[in-house]
């Protein structure tokens, strides 16, 4: 069965990029777990469950930057209960859960604050040279494998924020450096839980230069899955992915060409920027090329438009070979529940308004994730951003160009026969929200 299909096929993202609800004073990532959160939860398990999406990844169950020291009390009663009943609802489905895991880096902020020993300089990643580092990572990997959680394995990161620069571990490229701290994890982890999936994730590393492969594939020996994060391997002439494929012992993959970080502050039917073909084809050339595995991130399924664009990669993971369209039309019937012909003419439909945007925005597809507002405002943090997929990516000429395909989609919409009503309604206030947005840049 699972030769006809990605073998590691893993819905990601943090805790809230499911939500309905943003937060839009909270700086990112925020964590908060309450009843509406769950029930977004349970209802992106359903759709995960229906297209076959075996695995879902979340970084944010127990923390956000900075595991607590001592190492006690990190979550409440009540947030235990919360992962319980998550827990519980994804293994009825048939859903593995696994948990983002930092390496070394992301999650550690306060112990190199409060025990400085374990850093030599920098102020998010731990000194692999560090015996007290590696005490502290290991009892992080101890806390998540106690079986009282439930989970069914990890996905490391190690890399995006930045590494161990002294003078010792500057001996190590970048990927040796990086292959030494997640196949020390990875078979701490392994000895522990051989029941658990293990994942890694290069977020900040570059993993396709010959001269590191070797690295590459010891990482390889030890994880169940690895996925390069900027499709590097991809772009070469000839593309060097197959090669690499082939000489590792993992499964390889991707994060489906592009994905819309979900904007923590914003309301959720503030855009519409459909991507479900563009995610879909990534998808379908990475299958070609070997590859196996991908982290499909999260989408607000409040914003139907969202939905659509998650549906349609996801169906490309469980059914490589299905064509993009038929992909895309199956996400449609599902979401406004139109069928025949109606469903072709809506999914041409999103295809000419995917169309729309990337035809005119400057994003390649395969570099990695593509930001609504910025991830992380440095202005202040704490309030919702400007609109940067419209400020940034395009000219103010192609803005106005684009607005006005928009408004004529969006009478076209209004003029089609669709039963789920609630469902145009919400989409055409996305497409008001970024026609707003427009008017507002100018
Ligand atoms: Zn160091």
């Amino acid at each position: 069965m699972d030769a006809d299909r990605f073998t590691f096929r893993v819905g990601n993202g943090w805790l809230r990029d499911v939500a309905s609800e943003p937060t839009p004073n909270d700086p990112w990532p925020c964590i908060r777990w309450d009843e509406r959160l769950l029930a977004d939860q349970i209802r992106f398990l359903d759709v995960q469950a229906e297209l076959g999406i075996e695995y879902n990844l979340a970084w944010g169950y127990f923390v956000d930057r900075s595991w607590p020291v001592p190492l006690e009390k990190v979550i409440d009663a009540e947030r235990a209960e919360m992962l319980e009943a998550f827990v519980t609802a994804a293994h009825e489905r048939g859903v593995k859960v696994l948990s983002g895991t930092g390496i070394y880096s992301w999650g550690f902020d306060e112990v190199i604050a409060k025990v400085p020993e374990v850093a030599k300089g920098h102020a998010r990643a731990m000194c692999p040279f560090s015996e007290t580092a590696w005490d502290w990572q290991r009892r992080v990997l101890d806390f998540l494998m106690d079986p009282k959680w439930g989970l069914d394995g990890i996905s490391m990161q190690s890399a995006d924020q930045g590494r161990c620069e002294c003078e010792k571990c500057r001996q190590f490229s970048p990927v040796q450096h990086h292959a030494n701290i997640i196949v020390r994890c990875a078979e701490y982890v392994r000895a522990g839980r051989p029941d658990w999936t293990i994942g890694q994730a290069s977020w900040g590393l570059r993993i396709d230069e010959p001269s590191e492969f070797e690295h590459v594939q010891r990482i390889s020996e030890a994880v169940d899955y690895m996925i390069e994060v900027r499709e590097r391997s991809a772009e070469t002439d000839p593309p060097r992915r197959p090669e690499m494929v082939g000489g590792l012992k993992c499964a390889f993959g991707s994060v489906s060409g592009i994905f819309l970080e979900p904007p923590q502050h914003w309301e959720r039917l503030r855009w519409f920027v459909p991507c479900g073909l563009g995610a879909a084809g990534a998808l379908n050339r990475l299958w070609e090329d070997g590859g196996r595995a991908c982290e499909l991130h999260y989408r607000p399924f409040a914003n139907p438009v969202e939905e659509v664009s998650w549906r349609t990669a996801a169906g490309i993971l469980s059914s490589p070979r299905t064509p993009l369209t038929v992909a895309l039309r199956e996400a449609v019937e599902a979401v406004y529940g139109v069928t025949d012909a109606a469903a072709e003419e809506l999914a041409d439909w999103f295809a000419r308004g995917e169309n729309a945007y990337f035809s005119r925005a400057q994003f390649k597809v395969g570099h990695g994730s593509f930001s609504l507002e910025p991830l992380v405002w440095r202005e202040n943090p704490a309030v919702p951003g400007p609109p940067v997929y419209l400020r940034d990516r395009m000219s103010a000429e192609a803005r106005r160009e684009y607005a006005r395909e928009l408004d004529g989609l969006k009478m076209e919409l209004a003029a089609m026969e669709i039963p789920n009503q609630d469902a145009v309604d919400k989409t055409v206030k996305a497409m008001e929200g970024t026609l707003r947005d427009i008017a507002e840049l100018g």
